[in-house]
């Protein structure tokens, strides 16, 4: 029997559905010659959303993206459109909660050629995971703000901890066994002011002892930013807490020579969002020259992601070439889009990336 799997679609706002649209399409030609099918179903959500029905995130796309299989999503959130209390509307936020999808996966990637501010030719290619649930993100939009005091709780827990450290060595593993990464799983803290990141670390160090094949290795915070810059390629799998996590994803992304390059996956133990890094990009909204180039990697997450869960080995080839085909565009950097320094429009480069495939 044919593999069929549903993948909730979610547009978004901005640049969303012009990069939206050519990953589908190349999702779904890699599908029709590989012997599985996908079920892309579009829901509602995001500022454009929000504006037109008073709903950021309806019931309904809610449900949809729960009996989904996997999900997509470009990006949400416009700056013009907020809620009443002055914060913007998140919806990947939301999912991110409800769906308890606690490890997002941000992979860090230089390829050869590929523009990029470190003066190096050497390539990096590690993963950084940031705790996605809790964190200092744990009193999102309820933090207490008095006339001369705000206060905002950082929360660290065992039932996401534990999960995200398995999570953690388990993909050092499937790198060291692919032979993309020299397994080594780093635990990055601040473990030597606060007793909450003690005790984070005490958890990392439990699962830690249960991984004799994999090195373990520990690094506060403000040095890890030091060294991604100084040796970036020294790392291969990083694991940390949501906040830490949320600005050394976009110092990755700035190595990497922007955000337009920097695909992320959200998963948790059911369920997983795929989504490029970047936001809805307003200014180049409609003009045809976003980068798509984040959104498809994205893509090739979400084809790893279901292969490996339901056993279907054509998909993870199939990732693995979207993913070689990516590379070679970029290496080459005759097809550019301009946050790169080229001048390529968005089907510029998904016709250089189908041509890649080919
Ligand atoms: P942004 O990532 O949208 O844009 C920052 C800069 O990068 C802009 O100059 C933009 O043109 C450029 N850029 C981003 N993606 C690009 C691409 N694919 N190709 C070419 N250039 C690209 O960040 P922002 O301006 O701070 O946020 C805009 C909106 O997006 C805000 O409403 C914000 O809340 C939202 N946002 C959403 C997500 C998400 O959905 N995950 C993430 C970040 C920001």
């Amino acid at each position: 029997m044919t593999p069929e799997f549903k993948i909730a679609v979610f547009q978004g706002d901005g640049i969303g559905p012009e990069i939206m649209a050519p990953t589908v399409a190349l999702l779904e030609s890699l599908a029709a010659g590989s012997g599985y099918t996908f079920d892309f179903q579009d829901y509602p959500a995001g500022a454009a959303h929000y504006a037109k029905t008073g709903e950021s995130l309806p019931a309904a796309s809610m449900d949809g993206a729960r009996a989904a299989d996997a999900i997509l999503l470009s990006a949400m959130g416009l700056p013009s459109i907020r809620y009443d209390d002055g914060t913007e509307i998140a919806p990947q936020i939301d999912l991110r909660k409800a769906l308890t999808l606690f490890a997002g996966v941000r992979p860090v990637t230089i390829r050869p050629g590929q523009p990029t501010p470190l003066a190096t030719d050497k390539p990096v290619d590690f993963v950084l995971i940031r705790e996605s649930t809790e964190g200092l993100f744990y009193t999102q939009g309820r933090g207490e703000v008095e006339a001369d005091e705000a206060r905002e709780t950082l929360r660290i827990t065992r039932e996401i901890s534990e999960p995200l450290f398995r999570f953690a060595f388990d993909l050092a593993e499937a790198r060291k066994a692919a032979g993309t990464g020299p397994g080594k799983v780093t635990c990055v803290d601040k473990a030597n002011v606060f007793r909450a990141f003690a005790f984070f670390r005490e958890m990392f160090d439990a699962e830690a002892a249960k991984r004799p094949g994999i090195e373990a290795d520990h690094a506060y915070v403000d040095a890890t930013a030091l060294w991604m810059v100084e040796r970036p390629w020294s790392f291969d799998v990083m694991v940390t807490e949501n906040m830490f996590g949320d600005i050394l994803s976009d110092l990755g992304a700035g190595l990497m020579g922007g955000l337009g390059l920097a695909p992320s996956a959200d998963i948790g133990a059911d369920h997983a969002v795929f989504q490029p890094c970047h936001g809805s990009a307003p200014d180049i909204a409609g003009q045809g020259v976003a980068n798509p180039i984040a959104m498809i990697l994205s893509g090739a997450m979400m084809l790893e992601w279901l292969a490996g869960r339901h056993d279907v080995p054509a998909m993870a080839a199939d990732a693995l070439r979207l993913r070689r085909a990516v590379d070679a565009v970029v290496s080459e950097g005759r097809v550019l889009t301009r946050d790169l320094g080229g001048s390529a429009g968005t089907a510029d480069v998904v016709r250089a990336v189908e041509e890649a495939l080919a």
